[in-house]
């Protein structure tokens, strides 16, 4: 078992300064509280947590890392609790060591649901601390070089997830040493047939190739002696998992496999990249088609490489990668060598430096998240492990580097919502990576949102059929509904106020409180709300606060009485109609503008609506109460208006109201008659285009030989605008009769 001192040693060789107390507080504390605990193969416990330590200084991490790496069963499994971690090593170690004892507790669980939480979980430990991983990572390295002394039966189970999960998921952060070492144990547990194979075959090869092999590295040494480039020239051999793979995957036999063994060539820089790249392919042939510029265009692990074949000193292939040791040292070790943590001096348990979204290693983990799903070339196995299961889920960062994690095909507004309820509820907008785009985009993986916010912001209820996430649709709807009921309850409020100063009274939401029992409702807001809704007559009301009240719809005029109150009036397109007395009298009393409901279009805050005949400003109109749902906008020369004459109750004062700063189009009917000529409708739709209105709906009423008669539904700022469209309608030649339609 490696003693205290010489952890502290390896560290050193690579980190001079380092904080030795906390390397050797983690050894002592960890050794005490595994006590006399036995691994299965009955070495003492310890020798477990040290030797995933070793691995980690393998990787030149630091000793908050290590010191993790030694802590990291003691929750678990001994009487060592998260409070106690936090006092002698600062809560920044314990939530590493907490993290990774949950992380224990998912492995080796069956049911794929519960593979795809645990991947999710993983990945979001390692968003928090990158760290995790790497000490899970070293965990599992370890536990496979002992998996010897397991039972059959959890060997299998323990090797299938490192090659389903771990080596993978070490492969996707970069770190191939890693990877190698995960397939290589866990392919000999699952297939020990064809690892046994494999590997004879290997060796034999080997074996044989021996001079060659000596004579390419040193033909190879010789050309950059010789050109003077500092130049590390290696044989490497093939893996036996990749090479099975690649014979299952190609259905080749052993013989046709080409590149069994190739050279590394390690350079100091760049420029000896390419350097010692055309002395290679000046001495001898390329073989065409296999070379590939990882430097210019690394892969999206960061991979960095110049990949080439030859054909060497004695007619065979040769596989060559040459890169500089940076680059070589990133191939090896991945995220880790991205994680290497500044000193930030001074503090005295090593544990301060956390991954920050300033780090490498954050823009490496964002990386790597975004290709996670999505293999970056044909090779790629991931669509064959379980690393699948992250396919149907996306995951994105706060501007702040917090990593949310949503289904495929979620929105910035399912983003916002997972965030918290308020930021959904006040969400209006979205950057996705910096730049403003549609709230319905779909989110992709690695994705930065920013959420754009306002206070003044009501979700709209169509947002429900956007969204993917249930927390998202619930609050949408509860959002949706509190605003309706918001609405209904304004506009009964303005009824009210409007129904008592008729009455010669003055309302007061106080006063409804006496009389609440009296009109079954339970609260205030809820008076107001079923007025709003017509569920409830403001007389009523008024009654009910007032008993001496006279109720105006006794003194209705009778219908029949009432021949006389009517007002005959010419509309604009110059019909004549019969208005009902009680809007006439009211329009002529008028200014009364602050008894009425201010009207200000279909998407201001009243639940109200245009009769189909349409409205625009200018018009003089009158609302009518549709139990349920609002208020309708009528001018008040539309001859459907008399269908509500003997329901006074119904009948509201409403004025337009319009915001020139911010101005709406009005909907309006007109009735086109046209000469039947070639061209002539598109001749109409020329001019109400250029007198820029919109065309909502064109439907035809009749056609005779000679002329067609259409009905256009149409949008226009208001009556000024819609009379001059009407008259420059008339003038055209393919026109013989415009005008506005009522009712
Ligand atoms: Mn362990």
């Amino acid at each position: 078992m490696m003693r205290q001192y010489e952890l502290v040693e390896r560290v050193q060789r690579y980190k001079p300064d380092v904080n030795e107390a906390l390397l050797n507080k983690a050894y002592v504390y960890a050794m005490q509280k595994h006590g006399h605990q036995k691994r299965a193969s009955g070495d003492p416990y310890f020798s477990h947590p040290l030797e995933v330590a070793a691995i980690l200084t393998d990787m030149h991490l630091d000793e908050a890392t290590i010191a993790v790496a030694l802590l990291h069963d003691t929750i678990e499994d001994t009487t060592a609790t998260r409070a106690e971690i936090d006092e002698l090593f600062g809560p920044d170690m314990g939530k590493l060591v907490e993290g990774l004892t949950k992380l224990k507790k998912l492995d080796l669980v069956s049911k794929k649901a519960e593979q795809a939480e645990n991947l999710r979980k993983l990945l979001l430990a390692i968003s928090e601390d990158v760290r995790v991983l790497l000490v899970k990572l070293a965990d599992r390295l370890h536990n496979m070089r002992t998996l010897d002394h397991m039972r059959d039966d959890k060997r299998l189970r323990i090797a299938e997830e490192t090659m389903e999960i771990y080596a993978p998921l070490a492969g996707r952060m970069g770190m191939q040493g890693m990877r190698e070492e995960l397939e290589e144990i866990a392919f000999r547990y699952i297939n020990p047939e064809a690892y046994r194979t494999v590997t004879a075959r290997l060796a034999e090869i080997s074996e044989r190739n021996k001079g060659v092999l000596a004579e390419i590295e040193h033909a190879l040494s010789a050309l950059f002696e010789k050109h003077t480039i500092k130049a590390g020239v290696k044989s490497r051999q093939k893996k036996p998992w990749s090479v099975f793979r690649k014979m299952e995957a190609k259905a080749l036999s052993f013989e046709q496999l080409s590149d069994i063994f190739g050279f590394r060539v390690v350079v100091d820089t760049v420029e000896d990249c390419y350097r010692a790249l055309g002395l290679i392919h000046t001495t001898w042939s390329m073989v065409p088609g296999r070379f590939k510029d990882y430097i210019s265009t690394p892969k999206q692990n960061d991979y960095r490489s110049i990949h080439t074949t030859i054909v060497g000193p004695s007619r065979q292939r040769v596989e060559l990668q040459i890169r500089t040791r940076e680059m070589n040292k990133i191939a090896e070790y991945g995220v880790a060598a991205h994680s290497i943590y500044k000193d930030t001096g001074g503090k005295a348990n090593g544990a301060t430096h956390t991954i920050s979204k300033e780090t490498n290693a954050y823009a490496w983990l964002r990386r790597t998240i975004e290709q996670l799903a999505e293999g970056d070339n044909p090779e790629d196995f991931l669509e064959n492990t379980k690393l699948e299961l992250f396919q149907d889920q996306v995951f994105c960062f706060t501007p702040k580097g917090m990593l949310i994690a949503l289904p495929r095909g979620a929105t910035p507004i399912d983003f916002a919502y997972a965030v918290h309820t308020d930021v959904g509820d006040t969400c209006v907008g979205a950057k996705v990576n910096g730049r403003v785009m549609p709230l319905m985009t779909e989110l992709k993986n690695g994705d930065e949102v920013e959420i754009i916010r306002s206070k003044a912001q009501v979700p709209p209820a169509a947002w429900e059929s956007i969204v993917v996430t249930g927390k998202a649709r619930a609050a949408i709807r509860r959002a949706t509904k509190n605003a309706i009921r918001k609405q209904y309850s304004g506009l009964g409020m303005r009824i009210l106020e409007r129904a008592f100063e008729r009455g010669g009274k003055t309302f007061s939401k106080e006063n409804l409180k006496p009389v609440l029992h009296r009109l079954a409702r339970k609260d205030i807001e809820d008076v107001l709300a079923a007025v709003g809704r017509g569920e409830l007559a403001s007389a009523d009301v008024l009654k009910a606060v007032f008993p001496d009240y006279k109720d105006e719809r006794v003194t209705v005029t009778p219908p029949k009485q009432r021949e006389e109150g009517w007002s005959r009036i010419r509309n604009a397109a110059g019909m004549l109609f019969q208005i009902p007395g009680r809007a006439a009298r009211r329009d002529k009393t008028q200014p009364r503008d602050d008894a009425a409901v201010p009207i200000r279009g279909v998407r201001g805050d009243l639940p109200v609506r245009f009769a189909p005949e349409g409205a625009v400003p200018g018009d003089r109109i009158v609302g009518i109460i549709q139990p349920g749902s609002g208020i309708t906008i009528y001018p008040i020369q539309s001859p459907s208006l008399t269908a509500f004459d003997d329901q006074p109750e119904r009948w509201i004062d409403v004025r337009w109201d319009i915001d020139e700063n911010n101005r709406e189009r009005f909907p309006a009917r007109i009735s086109v008659t046209a000469i039947n000529a070639p061209g002539s409708l598109a001749d109409i739709a020329q001019v109400v285009a250029s007198n820029d209105a919109n065309i909502h709906t064109l439907s035809m009423v009749r056609t005779a030989p000679d002329f067609t008669e259409m009905l256009i539904d149409l949008e226009v700022w208001d009556l000024k605008h819609l009379n001059r469209l009407l008259s420059q309608l008339k003038e055209n030649s393919s026109v013989s009769d415009a005008r506005r339609v009522n009712g």
